[in-house]
């Protein structure tokens, strides 16, 4: 791409070991010529060989700035494309910022966020779906996260989008020169025909679309609430399971008011608990809200966890909290199993039904391993394998799947309504059109740069 040489900070902002100044752009390498000087002064970087690494200095003027390493990539062997430039400083914040500032005067223009990855996809580096795996690669906070993104950025997504747009790009060109040839092309019985084929792809969109909430949940971590009347042990099990004191754990009923949220990772799965106030019949009009938020909450998670307090009977509480669970993800925690139980595992189940019960102490800090594997059981086993299934992670490819799903339903529609060919492909092309926008095809440009505004500096 012709345009200015950009430069930024690549590395983070703070005290470390180097920090990388990136030049990318036609003027990247004697940009780099005017600030660097080797050893002993002689060296052009803009005559060196690509791929290759060099000692230096980095100075404004007269004045030294830095020790340094430089990385140079021609055109196009780099991440942008173009030709870049990498310059190894020591991190002191200040050292990189002059590093930076000497670069631009001596003619790089300061990268907008995410312009080094917007440059490797208007550069055809890329799809658009794989350079925004960039940036989820980047903030991914778990394993399953980094691989779903890891294998976005090579292009699985992208790939699934091409083949089905290659298909639907076929059957609108059949059309098409049947409609202007009708003595050569018959059209003849090809409604049945197309219509098997667009039951499979409807298909395979939908299974795309399903697969974007295990998507979510493994980039963004399953939403899951803590109900239990007062003094179950909620706040403590929150606790425990958070290694840290952010709920206020007291033996006087109902003192956790409000609702905490805090993420917590077991073994690759992140949990975004919300405890809750205890649901219990309570006057006091503060607890009430919380305990209509708790209903609330129930309502929108991924997963209730229920504890129930094996020292007392149940109650009309439990009653009322069982009574949330109808077609919820739901785990039972029995806690304080170190005590002599007054309800019983058998009791509880008996209430509960199909959903799993697991006994824990939160004193103890026993049962938890339990409560790991009946997470993943429920949700990462079968309907999550990396090898060879492509996983949604993005809401826009989403939304552009059911878009894209509408029109080729509308196929159907039409189909069955014996409408004429050119009807399917307008719809056809619709869909086709919405597919091209997961990999940047005709997209304008207000969406790539919304989506690349929301980089951070340097990617
Ligand atoms: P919450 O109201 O449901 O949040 O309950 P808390 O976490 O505040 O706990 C209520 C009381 O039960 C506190 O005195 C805790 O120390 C106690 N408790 C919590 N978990 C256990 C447990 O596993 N065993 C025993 N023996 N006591 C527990």
């Amino acid at each position: 791409m012709k345009g200015e040489t950009i430069a930024a900070i690549s590395t983070a902002v703070s005290s470390s070991g180097i920090g990388i100044v990136r030049i990318s752009g036609d003027q990247a390498f004697e940009i780099a010529d005017r600030v660097y000087r080797s050893p002993k002064g002689k060296k052009k970087l803009s005559e060196q060989q690509s791929h290759t690494v060099h000692y230096g200095y980095i100075c404004d003027g007269d004045e030294v700035l830095d020790e340094v390493l430089v990385v140079l990539m021609r055109a196009p062997r780099s991440f942008t494309a173009e030709d870049t430039v990498e310059i190894d400083c020591h991190g002191g914040v200040y050292a990189i910022q002059r590093v930076l500032e000497a670069v631009i005067k001596n003619g790089a223009a300061p990268a907008e966020p995410g312009e080094f990855t917007k440059r490797a996809f208007l550069n055809g580096r890329m799809d658009l779906s794989q350079a925004e795996a960039v940036m989820d690669v980047i903030e991914a906070k778990n394993e399953y996260a980094l691989k779903s993104s890891v294998g976005q950025l090579r292009g699985s997504i992208g790939q699934k989008i091409k083949d089905l747009r290659a298909k639907i790009i076929y059957h609108i060109a059949y059309i098409e020169s049947a409609l202007d040839d009708p003595e050569h092309i018959s059209l003849d019985g090809y409604p049945q025909e197309l219509e098997k084929e667009n039951e499979a792809w409807i298909e395979m969109i939908e299974k795309l679309i399903r697969s974007a909430n295990d998507g979510r949940i493994m980039t963004e971590g399953i939403k899951t609430v803590i109900l239990g009347k007062p003094n179950a042990g909620k706040s403590s099990l929150l606790n425990k399971l958070c290694g840290t004191e952010k709920a206020i754990v007291t033996d006087i009923a109902g003192t956790t008011r409000d609702v905490l949220e805090q993420s917590i990772n077991l073994h690759g799965i992140t949990l975004n608990l919300m405890d809750t106030a205890g649901i219990r019949d309570t006057e006091d009009i503060v607890e009430q809200i919380g305990v209509q938020r708790a209903k609330k909450y129930a309502k929108e998670a991924d997963l209730i966890l229920y504890v129930a307090d094996s020292s007392t009977a149940l109650d009309e509480n439990d009653e009322e909290i069982i009574e949330l669970f109808e077609g919820r993800k739901v785990i039972v925690l029995l806690n304080k199993s170190d005590l002599e139980p007054v309800t019983t595992e058998q009791i509880l189940k008996e209430k509960v039904g199909e959903h799993p019960v697991i006994c824990v102490s939160a004193k103890d800090e026993t049962g938890f391993e339990q409560l790991e594997d009946t997470l993943k059981n429920m949700f990462l086993e079968g309907s999550l394998s990396f090898n060879d299934e492509v996983c949604i992670t993005n809401m826009r490819h989403k939304a552009a799947l059911m878009d894209a799903k509408e029109s080729l339903k509308q196929v159907t529609e039409s189909i069955a309504q014996d409408m004429p060919e050119d009807f399917f492909s307008i719809d056809l092309m619709s869909a086709y059109e919405s597919l091209g926008t997961i990999i940047g095809e005709a997209v304008d440009d207000d969406l790539v740069n919304e989506i690349f505004s929301k980089f951070c500096m340097g990617k």
